[in-house]
């Protein structure tokens, strides 16, 4: 397998690929706080400015963020039994609880709303987060723990919790290296539309006649 290097060489490669096909939208923006991408040391590090419009900023962050979780999975499994155990329980139960329409797509979608904003006068026939959980079954109930495996299990998961943050730093610091590719791509395919979308509504002001000259 790769290292980290040539992980997140690889996917800012796939993302300047996607970029292209990214347009931007004239719909109302999303009010909800994007959890994976607020305040993400992440987007500081592909130096991303507050101007770059969330969804491209949240299609490389999703990818370099897979990168520390399948490292994280990876020594979990290799080291860390107690952990892995629950994991697979929890794995499991999650088996249980039927259809789960924000699972298993792909990173440019991943911990965004899956339902279009609704909107006032139109309800929709159904949502996908309606459907959730549909075709859930009963899982088996687990045995508890004993405080000794309990706290076995805390010691692992603090040695998870150091294996992010150190992943997460490396990974950051290999992201520098391709700031320039991603200032170069965001200059060239993201900032001419907003350009074009901010001058489309000034024109719309001036148009209307009253504030003709304003800008
Ligand atoms: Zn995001």
């Amino acid at each position: 397998m790769d290292g980290i290097d040539g992980r997140v060489r690889n996917a800012v490669d796939v993302w300047l690929r996607w970029l292209p096909r990214w347009q931007i939208g004239t719909a109302r923006p999303r009010t909800r706080i994007c959890r994976k991408c607020t305040g993400s040391p992440i987007a500081s590090a592909a130096g991303f400015g507050p101007d770059v419009p969330h969804p491209v900023q949240h299609a490389l962050i999703g990818r370099i963020s897979t990168i520390i979780e399948d490292s994280v999975d990876d020594y979990t499994a290799k080291n860390l039994p107690l952990l892995q155990r629950e994991l697979e329980r929890a794995a499991a139960r999650k088996r249980h609880e039927g259809y789960q329409p924000a699972e298993g797509l792909s990173p440019e979608f991943q911990g965004l709303d899956v339902d279009p904003q609704p909107q006032e006068g139109a309800p929709f026939l159904f949502t996908l987060e309606g459907l959730a959980g549909t075709g859930a079954s009963q899982a088996a109930p687990r045995e508890p723990l004993s405080d000794e495996a309990k706290a076995a299990l805390r010691h692992e998961i603090d040695l998870s919790d150091e294996c992010a943050r150190s992943t997460g730093t490396a990974v950051c610091l290999a992201l520098i290296d391709h700031r320039p590719r991603i200032t170069e791509a965001v200059e060239r395919l993201v900032e001419p539309q907003i350009e074009a979308l901010v001058s489309d509504m000034f024109r719309g002001l001036e148009g209307d006649g009253s504030r003709g000259g304003l800008f």
